[in-house]
C-alpha cells in the first residue's frame, strides 16, 4: 500500500495525513471544504516547524512531508489509484454512510475502506458497502503525530488479511496498534467518557470544584490532564455524542450523559473550539496554551 486518501482535513485528518506524508506515503487529502483543506496544511507546516526546532526533523524533512500531500475537493479525484481510504469526516452516521456508499462505488476494487470514528459501529459503516470484509477502523489518537495508540477495530465482518495488514501499516508509521472487536465506544471511549462523565456528575452534584477535580487526577492519579479540561478539549459536543452512542447501544442507565454537559452543549459551550468549557478560553493566550500540551 502506497497511494492513501484521508477523507476530511480537520483536527484528525490533517494529523492523519501528516503521519502518513511523513512516512514517505502518497497522501491526497478530500475535503468538500476548501477553506478547510488550506488551513490543513498550515497547521502540518506549524507542526513540522515545532519538530524543527525540536530538531526532530530537518527542514529537507519539512518540504519532503509537504510534497508528498495533494489536496482535493472532489472525493472522486482524491480516490483515484488509491490502496487504502482512511475517512475521518464529521462524526455523524448518516454522512459517514453516505461516505462509505460512494467510496464503495467509486474507489478501486482493491482498496481497503478505514475509517478513523470515535463511536460509530464499524460494521454498520460496512454494511453500506459490497465489501465489508475490506472495512475496518483505524482509530488514530488526538494529536495524531505525538500520540502512539491506533486502536483497530475489527468490524464483525472484517477479514484477517486486512486486519493484519493495517496492524503492519499502524506500525509502519511508528503506532502501537491494538486489535478491538466492534461493540459501542470500542475500549479507548467506553472506558475514558464514563470516567470523564463522573467527573462532570460530580461537578454537578457539588462534590468538589472543577480545578479540585482536575488536581484530585492530576496529582492523585497522574494523569497529565484533569478530566474536565480534556473534556474541554476534546469537544464537549463530542462527548455527549459518544456518551449517547454508548447509552442507546447498551441501553445501560450507567452512561447516561450528566444533564450538565447536556446543558452546557445546548448553550454553547463547546470547550476550547467555542471559547468556554469547564474553563475559560476566551483570551487567545489561555486557548494556545492549552494547545500547547499537545504540540
Ligand atoms: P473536524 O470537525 O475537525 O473535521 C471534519 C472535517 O470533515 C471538516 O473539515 C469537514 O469540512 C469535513 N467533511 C465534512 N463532510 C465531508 C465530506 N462529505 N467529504 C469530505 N470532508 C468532509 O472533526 P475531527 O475532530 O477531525 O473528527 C473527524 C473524525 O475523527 C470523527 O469521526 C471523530 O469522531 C474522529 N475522532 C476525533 C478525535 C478528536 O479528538 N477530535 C479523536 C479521535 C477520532
Amino acid at each position: 500500500m502506497k497511494n492513501i486518501t484521508v477523507i476530511g482535513a480537520g483536527t484528525m485528518g490533517n494529523g492523519i495525513a501528516h503521519v502518513f506524508a511523513q512516512n514517505n506515503f502518497n497522501v491526497n487529502l478530500v475535503d468538500i471544504s476548501q477553506p478547510a483543506l488550506d488551513k490543513a496544511l498550515e497547521t502540518i507546516g506549524k507542526n513540522l516547524d515545532r519538530m524543527i526546532a525540536r530538531e526532530s526533523i530537518s527542514e529537507e524533512d519539512k518540504t519532503q512531508t509537504l510534497n508528498q500531500i495533494k489536496t482535493y475537493t472532489s472525493m472522486e479525484e482524491g480516490i483515484q489509484n488509491a490502496d487504502l481510504i482512511v475517512e475521518a469526516a464529521t462524526e455523524n452516521l448518516n454522512l459517514k454512510l453516505k461516505i462509505f456508499s460512494e467510496l464503495d462505488q467509486k474507489a478501486p476494487e482493491s482498496a481497503i475502506l478505514a475509517t478513523n470514528t470515535s463511536s460509530i459501529s464499524i460494521t454498520q459503516i460496512a454494511a453500506e458497502t459490497k465489501r465489508p470484509d475490506k472495512v475496518i477502523g483505524m482509530h488514530f489518537m488526538n494529536p495524531v503525530p505525538i500520540m502512539k495508540l491506533v486502536e483497530v477495530i475489527r468490524g464483525y465482518n472484517t477479514s484477517d488479511e486486512v486486519m493484519e495488514k493495517i496492524m503492519e501499516m499502524s506500525k509502519t508509521l511508528g503506532k502501537v496498534p491494538v486489535e478491538v472487536n466492534d461493540y459501542p465506544g470500542f475500549i479507548a471511549n467506553r472506558i475514558l467518557m464514563p470516567m470523564i462523565n463522573e467527573a462532570i456528575y460530580s461537578l454537578y452534584e457539588g462534590v468538589a470544584g472543577v480545578e479540585e477535580i482536575d488536581t484530585v487526577m492530576k496529582l492523585g492519579m497522574a494523569h497529565p490532564m484533569g478530566p474536565l479540561q480534556l473534556a474541554d478539549f476534546i469537544g464537549l459536543d463530542v462527548c455527549l455524542s459518544i456518551l449517547n452512542v454508548l447509552y442507546d447501544g447498551f441501553k445501560n442507565p450507567k452512561y447516561a450523559p450528566c444533564p450538565l454537559l447536556v446543558n452546557m452543549v445546548m448553550a454553547g459551550k463547546k470547550g476550547v473550539k467555542s471559547g468556554e468549557g469547564f474553563y475559560d478560553y476566551s483570551e487567545s493566550k489561555k486557548a494556545e496554551k492549552v494547545a500547547a500540551q499537545f504540540t
